[in-house]
């Protein structure tokens, strides 16, 4: 049996699996983001193996350079990016360690090809929900089931011996059999594993729920660490639908639908087969087995999508036997039935139920005719398909039950068959309905999203000026209603032309993404900074006092030329002069933005006049 001391003496003698020392080393070093490139070089260096993946990467296609690399340098590091980087280090020292223990029965290569599906899957949803950066729920994916492996090297044969018995168990059965027969279940031992490492509670907490239903969590919905379980959990399914037959495997994809648009994934087939493709890469790069599936894409050709499942159809009809009749034909063509005796009870349910069809009968209390003129004369009973049931000869009553709106109808005794077909045509429509919708409702969310591109900086990813505007003119009208003061800084690099000239415009730009990185870093989370152009930026302080303002500037001046930045392989001294404008309370609002940011320019000239590297301020006089 496992427990605490028998874990704890395991991890002494080094025999839990874990990252090698130079990993951790590394994944140390590259968390402090002002480690010199140089010396992530030569810990680097120290590991052979490492050196020949990380080549094999800069190498590929992916990167297409001129000319191949033959040595790792800073260059080298940097075109691949630091959370790449990170992300091979520690799979590759994981993988590597733990690949070839034969004799156990267990399948190491199956186990990373999941965990490195998982990993991609997660990196991917990060890039779109951003629950935590990208690369971090990289990790987390590859790491989520680490405690299987120390399940194995703890109770190899105990355990080997309940996957035979049990070879597809839902997981709470499984975790449950594995506590009872092994004294912990794998996913406790990953938490105790990633607690060991260093991991945050954050990701720690993510694995303990991630095979937990969503609805036990104890979070908000959409709080991050909800978002992070989630994005876990959706990266656990997509991973092990990766293993499934094929049709099980759309099906699975549909089935997570909700939880990928809870993160914001709409279209989960091109973004399914992206991942795909990643996840084979990796494969590649660190030598695990990736068996790639059929495309997302073309499973869902090959295989007609399902029906919505459930089509409601309300049936009105006095008759009992005849209601009866229908009932039972609604249950087997799939359809979900209700049942009202009368008009006006058949109204008041199809508006509160909102069934796609309505089966109505003409004769009975109330009247059918009164039925479908209340149905459409009400916005939801217009989206209603309406066939009349009713006897052959009556074409006048049905002639108005077709001006009224009735869309189609079948002639008592009917044939099953052919009422059945008529449903069916009109279930068409309904679908065709429901897709409409479906695609505004994505249109409305690109159009959402390239509403926040517009407003957003491409190259700092903080709001641009067309935001910064808009906010301060909102902010001005606030806090004169509430009479409250607010500021202005305006922020400008010293000579951010030097910057340029000497190291090239790449490298400003650089420059330019670490200044606002580090602005934000000092900021409240209710302090707005954005790039207000070029190389300057503006914060709207809220609620802060002119020397409250000032001692802010202050505090981002010296931040800022404390610590050089760190750009590849260059170190380069940055500084900003700042200019703070405060509100003035009484001026009416109509020209308030511009005179603010007028004053502030203002005072930004005058520091840049006395010497640059320092704070200057206007009052509203
Ligand atoms: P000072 O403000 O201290 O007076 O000197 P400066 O050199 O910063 O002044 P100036 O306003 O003349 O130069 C700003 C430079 O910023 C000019 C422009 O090429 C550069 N710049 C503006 N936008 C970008 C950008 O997006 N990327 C890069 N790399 N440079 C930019
Ligand atoms: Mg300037
Ligand atoms: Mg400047
Ligand atoms: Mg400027």
């Amino acid at each position: 049996m496992i427990d605490q001391q028998r874990l704890s003496e395991h991890q002494a003698n080094g025999r839990l699996p874990g990252p090698s020392r130079v990993a951790r080393q590394l994944m140390l070093k590259l968390e402090r983001d002002n480690t010199p490139l140089t010396e992530l070089v030569r810990l680097i260096q120290s590991d052979p193996a490492l050196v020949g993946r990380l080549l094999r990467l800069a190498n590929s296609a992916a990167y297409a350079r001129p000319r191949p690399a033959v040595a790792i340098t800073p260059e080298v590091l940097m075109l691949l990016g630091l959370p790449t980087v990170r992300n091979l280090v520690l799979a590759f020292s994981l993988i590597d360690a733990q690949r070839d223990r034969h004799g156990n029965g267990f399948d190491y290569q199956t186990f990373w090809s999941r965990a490195l599906a998982e990993a991609c899957a997660a990196q991917s949803l990060g890039t779109i929900c951003r629950a935590a950066p990208a690369a971090e729920l990289f990790t987390l994916g590859l790491v989520a089931e680490v405690g299987k492996l120390a399940l194995v090297e703890l109770e190899a044969e105990a355990y080997m011996r309940l996957q035979q018995e049990y070879p597809t168990q839902d997981i709470a059965n499984l975790l449950e059999l594995e506590r009872q027969r092994l004294g912990m279940d794998h996913i406790q031992l990953s938490v105790w594993l990633l607690n060991d490492w260093g991991f945050p509670k954050l990701f720690q907490d993510a694995v303990r729920w991630h095979v937990i239903p969503k609805e036990d969590w104890p979070w908000d919905v959409s709080s991050r660490p909800w978002k992070v379980a989630a994005t876990l959990s959706l990266a656990h399914r997509l991973a092990d639908s990766f293993f499934l037959a094929d049709e099980a495997r759309l099906q699975e994809l549909r089935a997570i639908e909700p939880l990928a648009a809870s993160l914001g994934v709409y279209d989960l087939i091109p973004f399914g087969d992206d991942i795909l493709q990643t996840w084979r890469s990796w494969g590649d790069l660190l030598a695990v087995p990736v068996v790639l599936p059929a495309s997302f894409a073309e499973l869902s050709t090959r295989f007609t999508p399902v029906r919505p499942p459930h089509i409601r159809v309300l049936i009105v009809e006095d008759d009992v036997a005849m209601a009866r009749l229908l009932e039972g034909l609604m249950a087997k063509a799939g359809f979900e039935a209700r049942l009202a005796k009368d008009a006006q009870t058949g109204l008041t349910l199809a508006l509160d139920w909102l069934p796609d069809i309505v089966l109505t009968d003409l004769v009975m209390p109330g009247g059918g005719l009164k039925l479908i003129e209340g149905l459409r004369a009400t916005e939801a009973g217009r989206q209603m398909y309406v066939v009349v049931v009713t006897v052959l000869d009556d074409t006048d009553t049905l002639a108005q039950a077709f001006a009224l709106g009735a869309d189609d109808y079948v002639v008592k005794p009917f044939d099953a068959r052919i009422l059945l077909a008529r449903l069916k045509a009109g279930t068409r429509l309904i679908e065709l309905k429901h897709e409409l919708i479906r695609r505004n409702a994505e249109l409305a969310e690109a159009l959402q999203k390239a509403e926040a591109a517009a407003l957003t900086d491409a190259l700092t990813g903080l709001p641009n000026r067309r935001y910064l505007v808009n906010r301060l003119g909102q902010e001005c009208a606030a806090a004169k209603r509430n009479d409250r003061s607010l500021c202005v800084l305006l922020i400008d690099i010293d000579h951010f032309k030097r910057i340029n000239d000497t190291h090239g415009h790449e490298v400003g730009d650089a420059a330019l993404i670490e200044v606002g990185k580090r602005l934000r870093s000092v900021l409240r989370a209710s302090d707005v900074v954005g790039r207000f152009g070029g190389e300057e930026f503006l914060v709207l302080a809220t609620d802060t006092s002119l020397p409250a303002a000032c001692q802010l500037a202050e505090r981002l001046r010296a931040h800022i030329s404390a610590t050089p930045c760190s750009i590849g392989s260059m170190v380069i001294p940055i500084t900003i002069s700042v200019g703070v404008a405060a509100m003035a309370q009484d001026t009416p609002n109509c020209h308030e933005v511009d005179k603010l940011l007028r004053r502030a320019d203002q005072a930004l000239y005058r520091a840049k006049a006395q010497g640059r590297n320092r704070v200057c301020s206007e009052s509203a006089t």
